[in-house]
């Protein structure tokens, strides 16, 4: 194998790294994102590079046949003029064996196969339905009904929660997990925050506490739109407090939901960040202004 073989396969070895990294980064965008790109685009692009490679390598092999030959073990010209014979040649001395390709190597091919089996493993993974839509049709209209009890009860008249699926009112797009009319009848989640709501209400499951505190706390602060709270600092403060009866209603212990909404106030300041009107108002806390139990111990 001369040196810009070896540069070569080198540099492919990068590129194979390069979409291992490529692929992996597919998987943590955020799921409206995701659902933009192919995923055969990705396993097209796996296979254009090794394609690439080895075609690529066969026909600069072609073109470049060997520039510097082994030194040839045999009788010189300088030898046989010498001596004038072709007695030294032995036809009983093993031929050598003859060499294919020169920049082939089976390292390469195991190389490649690997690479492309990741790729085709992790991709398959990814294009199997996942979180929401793996959910029955029977399962996420009964997870709707019990999120649409759930925000009429705080609304306190009769609302409808629909998740998502498609994007077209809240999602990645729209920046927003819900999305609910001032006074209205109607809310939205994203898949996300119906399929972990799901994992409660029914599979009485906690994926993450801080991710389940989060879903709670969104069904929640849309349900005080519904309401007619248009403030959105304050739709945080009252849904923090009225997520704990939601998380017991799914099946939370009251101490655990109770934990999981502090968690969600504690965390207020710094999950608005810049949209400085989602922060709940100084008299959000235990008596405050904005205490709906005031009698009660404990916030919310
Ligand atoms: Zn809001």
């Amino acid at each position: 194998m001369t040196a810009d073989q070896r540069r070569r396969a080198r540099m492919f070895r990068a590129a194979r790294i390069a979409v291992l990294v490529l692929v992996v980064a597919y998987f943590l965008l955020p799921y409206g994102v995701r659902s933009w790109i192919p995923v055969w685009l990705l396993f097209v692009l796996a296979l254009a590079l090794e394609a690439d490679f080895f075609v690529g390598g066969w026909l600069q092999s072609r073109r470049s046949e060997p520039v510097a030959e082994a030194p040839d073990p045999g009788p010189q010209q300088r030898d046989l003029s010498d001596l004038g014979s072709w007695g030294y040649w032995d036809p009983s001395a093993p031929t050598p064996p003859v060499e294919l390709d020169p920049g082939f190597r089976w390292i390469h091919v195991a190389e490649a196969v690997g690479a492309l089996a990741i790729v085709a493993v992790l991709l398959y993974a990814a294009s199997r339905p996942h979180g929401w839509n793996a959910v029955s049709a029977v399962r996420q209209a009964k997870t709707e009904t019990i999120l649409s009890r759930e925000a009429s009860g705080i609304a306190r008249h009769p609302a409808s929660v629909r998740c998502d699926k498609k994007g077209e009112y809240v999602g990645f797009v729209q920046d927003a997990d819900g999305l609910a009319e001032i006074g209205g009848d109607q809310a939205f989640l994203t898949p996300d925050i119906c399929d972990t709501l799901y994992q409660l209400a029914i599979k009485h499951r906690v994926q993450s506490f801080s991710r389940t505190g989060r879903a709670i706390a969104v069904l929640s602060h849309e349900s005080w739109h519904l309401r007619g709270v248009r403030d959105e600092g304050l739709a945080n403060c009252y849904g923090f407090q009225t997520g704990v009866d939601i998380g017991v209603n799914l099946g939370l212990s009251e101490d655990r939901a109770s934990a999981m909404m502090r968690e969600q106030l504690a965390t207020n300041a710094q999950d608005s960040g810049s949209n400085s009107q989602y922060r709940v108002p100084s008299s959000c806390r235990d008596g405050g202004a904005d205490d709906l139990k005031p009698s009660k111990d404990g916030f919310p």
